[in-house]
């Protein structure tokens, strides 16, 4: 059988890596990085390294359409024919009762740039709503919106090749060493090649970016705004600014300065809680820098006031002129790898194709001309957003919704608001890749979609680069491409309700729709009418704008000083300074900050199906510092429950002194997928900025206190797919108080769970479901008095399998070495009755893996250490970092700063 090998792109970030993907007899076996690829020249961190394991199998991929006729009962597998006329019949129904508005879809930025265009013609040319919304506007709203008040555009002015000219760069809210790695090994390279290059990192925690920064602001969460009037303020006072680019290129500066007189740097540092002459030295760097730049994310944009802090940041670039020249400028790094495409298809609840406004009646109309409608059916009144949708479907003023390709039920804040309204809805259609997500469980209609290297489109990265993505395989079972789902829904829905008129969706590849896209955008700030899949063949990824007649794109925009707002000027803004939507207080004393891990992407349904990817962090956990936890007589691994105003969640403690004292930090990724919650959005809030409509998700309000469960729970188990049995034993999750499912090794399921001994009930159910019963291969070990259950399965001298359930300490340690022993797989040695009292040393079973693509653990590094080796010798020696380099950060932080790691 022949392998090929084709050109796609990274389905997971806004970086936009090329990859070469590799296949055979219809599997994807393995990828790597495309040399070629301007985002990354071949490099891609651990996530994208593992991308064939992600597709090695089928196994909790949606397969074939189903449906249930109540909402309790189970999903009945149905024809592709009757799942798309049942779409498509539903949606009309409540269309003719309700109006259009009673229907919303709810899609996302990892759609492909065709499959967006056609659910925002289908939302806002067929159905005539413009309640079509996306989980973007969780990642970067306030980003865009703040380039359209200061700017006039949404459009980032620089590019990559920035990274490397910038003498200052300014790093807010942004973890690129574990969020966007390739272009933080870009920065890195950059700064090997010139030491004296500047990096400020403005983050509350000290994250694998802020240890490696020249200068660390730790401010308090929510202070950014102060934060850069403070710096601005010392910029006036000290003359750095730029008076020639202000009077020429801007307006409203006078308004700004005034503004600012109240934000002294003493004012400003005493807000953010940190230290004057750090913040007036961050303002010398940006302001004496010949090319300085910002590089921001979720931290800036996950904000009651995301918006403000971004027009904030953008303010020192225009009063300093840095931007518009190479290495300078705002820029904004896109979380998901088409959030751009769907911003320029207008996929979103507040926009029109290829940036127009619904408000302008001039804009409706040349869509609907486009489009071959007539402009009536586009609605004027702009449509929900994300929670804004959820609101309304828990109120019932939405009563059907379209989930397109993302997780809400995992992703947005106030989750049991959100469950309620999906239990609410009249109508629930999920058209997802994976079958038991925490949102699939409320579909009435589960579409089932194929999934990265199976569909064919364009994305766009966060340098306005659109590149192409291909299909390497045939999806699995019956799935089908998105833009095929969504085509066939929409010419059913055509002939109900506009019978005997002409399709809207003629247009039948990825291409068609591509050209019909890209006609629209002539004309307007990001034209890119001059684009074509042909010429992405023949001059490969371009950035946008590429006007009719142009064959390649452009890399910076703004460099004349012409801004894209209508009198050609930048505007500043002078927002107010305010605090986070929720402060703490006695009650809720704690600032609960979320983010990302390494190695895990959003909802782990991709990630969680590689071993390898938990290896960085197995569980899940809160960190907190070591001073608040002993405090409150907290050690690591106690449990704590997590309680806000919304919800309540018990985690381990994990100590860090990374995580200032008075905040915690919980990972985004774990859900009921893995452990018995939904995670950490049970605890968030829904207040959103005003401007964009993004939530805060990053903070919270919390308080934090000890639970004592003292029954401890220890499953280990060698499955022969772990996907599979993970899914199946993800229900029996929910019963406990706390539990989590991790993969220990390729083949090894790891559960521990942590309750009373009244839940030996549900510990027997789990060991039935698993095949753990007494038997000439399961050794059983029984102590009713003191509840101490133990069981180990054996295959010959092996041990494939175990249960610990004890409330023991002494217990909990031999768990540990018998998985430790499962782990190793190799034959036990002596009697078999000796593994319920075995003896040694306690090994940590899951080692922290510095490096995961070569399995390095931190213990290993720290032993080399001892003996007196430097990093080179470590990776030379270990190998550690010369793969992905995604772990360089950690590795240089363990070994150059011994005493802070
Ligand atoms: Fe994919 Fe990693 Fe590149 Fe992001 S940085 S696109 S996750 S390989």
């Amino acid at each position: 059988m022949s392998q090929t090998e084709i050109r796609s792109t990274c389905c997971y970030c806004g970086v936009g890596c090329g990859v070469l993907i590799q296949s055979e007899a219809g599997r994807i076996i393995s990828v790597r990085g495309d040399p070629e690829h301007p985002a990354n020249y071949g490099r891609m961190c651990s996530k994208g390294l593992n991308l064939a394991a992600t597709t090695a199998s089928d196994s909790g991929r949606a397969l074939v359409p189903s449906m249930r006729l109540t909402r309790d009962s189970a999903p009945q597998t149905v024809s592709w024919d009757e799942a798309l006329d049942s779409t498509a019949d539903g949606l009309a129904r409540i269309i003719r009762l309700h109006g259009p508005d009673a229907v919303a879809l709810y899609v996302s930025g990892q759609l492909l740039t065709e499959e967006y265009y056609q659910f925002n013609k289908l939302a806002k040319g067929l159905i005539g709503t413009n309640n079509i919304d996306t989980n973007s506007r969780l990642c970067m709203s306030s980003a865009v919106t703040a380039y359209k008040q200061a700017l006039g555009a949404d459009a980032p002015p620089g590019c990559y090749e920035d990274l490397e000219l910038a003498d200052c760069v300014l790093m807010a809210g942004s973890n690129m060493a574990y969020a966007h790695p390739v272009l933080f090994r870009r920065l890195e390279a950059a700064k090997a090649a010139r030491p004296d290059t500047r990096w400020i990192v403005v983050d509350p925690r000290r994250t694998d970016t802020a240890a490696m920064a020249d200068l660390h602001l730790a401010i308090q969460p929510g202070t950014d705004v102060a934060l850069f009037h403070g710096m601005l303020h010392h910029l006036i006072w000290e003359g750095l600014l730029d008076r020639a680019f202000i009077d020429a290129h801007t307006e409203r500066f006078d308004a700004l300065k005034e503004k600012l007189r109240d934000y002294t740097p003493r004012m400003a540092a005493d807000l953010c809680g940190i230290a004057e002459q750090d913040l007036r030295l961050a303002a010398e760097w940006f302001g004496r820098a010949p090319a300085a730049m910002s590089l921001y994310c979720m931290g800036l944009n996950q904000s009651s006031h995301g918006t403000d802090k971004n027009l904030a940041l953008i303010n020192l670039h225009l009063a300093t002129g840095q931007i518009g020249r190479p290495g300078t400028g705002p820029f904004s790094l896109t979380g998901q790898p088409n959030a751009m495409g769907g911003r320029e298809v207008g996929g979103m609840a507040t926009m029109l194709a290829a940036h127009r406004e619904i408000h302008d009646a001039g804009h409706r109309q040349v869509v609907a001309d486009h489009w071959q409608i007539p402009v009536e059916r586009l609605s004027a009144r702009p449509g929900l957003t994300a929670v804004e949708l959820f609101n309304a479907l828990h109120e019932g003023k939405v009563k059907a919704v379209w989930i397109v390709c993302t997780n809400p039920a995992h992703s947005m804040p106030d989750l049991t608001m959100v469950h309620e309204a999906l239990q609410a809805a009249e109508l629930v259609i999920v058209q997802d890749a994976f079958a038991a997500t925490e949102t699939t469980v409320f579909a009435d209609i589960l579409l089932p979609a194929a999934s990265w290297g199976e569909k064919d489109g364009t994305v766009s990265n966060s340098e306005r680069r659109i590149s192409r993505v291909r299909a390497a395989v045939p999806p699995p079972g019956q799935a089908r491409a998105d833009g095929w789902i969504v085509r066939e829904v929409a010419q059913r829905l055509e002939t109900l309700l506009y019978p005997g008129q002409p399709t809207l969706f003629g247009a039948s590849t990825a291409a068609a729709v591509f050209d019909e896209h890209c006609q629209l955008t002539a004309g307007r700030s990001l034209d890119y009418s001059g684009l074509s899949y042909a010429l992405l063949e023949t001059e490969g990824p371009q950035q946008w704008p590429l006007p009719k007649g142009q064959r390649t794109g452009q890399a910076r925009r703004y460099t004349d000083g012409h801004f894209a707002t209508a009198n050609g000027r930048a505007r500043f803004h002078a927002p107010e300074y305010q605090t986070t939507a929720e402060s703490t207080t006695a009650h809720y004393p704690f600032h609960l900050i979320s983010g990302r891990l390494r190695d895990q992407w959003h909802g782990m349904s991709r990630s969680g199906r590689v071993a390898q990817l938990f290896s960085h962090h197995p569980e899940p956990m809160v960190q907190m510092h070591p001073e608040d936890a002993s405090r409150r007589t907290l050690n690591e691994g106690d449990l704590v429950r997590l309680t806000s105003k919304r919800g309540k969640l018990v985690l381990p403690v994990q100590l860090s002194v990374d995580v200032p004292p008075g905040c915690v930090f919980v990972p985004m990724h774990w859900g009921s997928q893995f452990t018995n919650s939904p995670g950490v959005n049970v605890l968030t809030l829904p207040t959103v900025d005003a401007a964009s409509r993004q939530p805060e998700l990053k903070h919270a309000a919390i308080r934090l206190e000890k639970v004592t469960l003292p029954w401890r729970v220890v499953i280990a188990l060698r499955v022969p797919d772990l996907t599979a049995s993970r899914i199946m034993l993800g229900n029996a999750l929910k019963h406990w108080p706390y539990a989590a499912l991790s993969l220990a090794s390729t083949d090894v399921l790891l559960l521990k769970a942590a309750g009373e001994r009244s839940h030996s009930g549900c510990l027997s159910e789990l060991m039935q479901s698993l095949n753990l019963m007494p038997g000439p291969d399961v050794l059983v070990y029984q102590d009713d008095r003191r509840g101490v259950i133990k069981r180990v399965a054996w295959q010959g001298s092996r041990i494939t399998g175990l249960v610990w359930a004890s409330p023991l300490p002494t217990d909990w340690n031999q768990a540990s070495q018998v998985v430790a022993r499962l782990l190793e797989d190799r034959d036990w040695e002596g009697p078999r009755l000796a593994v319920f009292a075995p003896t040694g040393q306690v090994p940590s079973v899951r080692e922290h893996m510095v490096c995961q693509c070569q399995q390095v653990s931190e213990r290993a590094i720290r032993q080399l250490m001892t003996q007196g080796a430097t990093l080179p010798d470590i990776q030379q020696r270990l190998g550690c970092g010369t793969v992905c380099g995604s772990c360089l950060p950690e590795l240089k932080r363990i070994v150059l700063q011994p005493q802070l790691a």
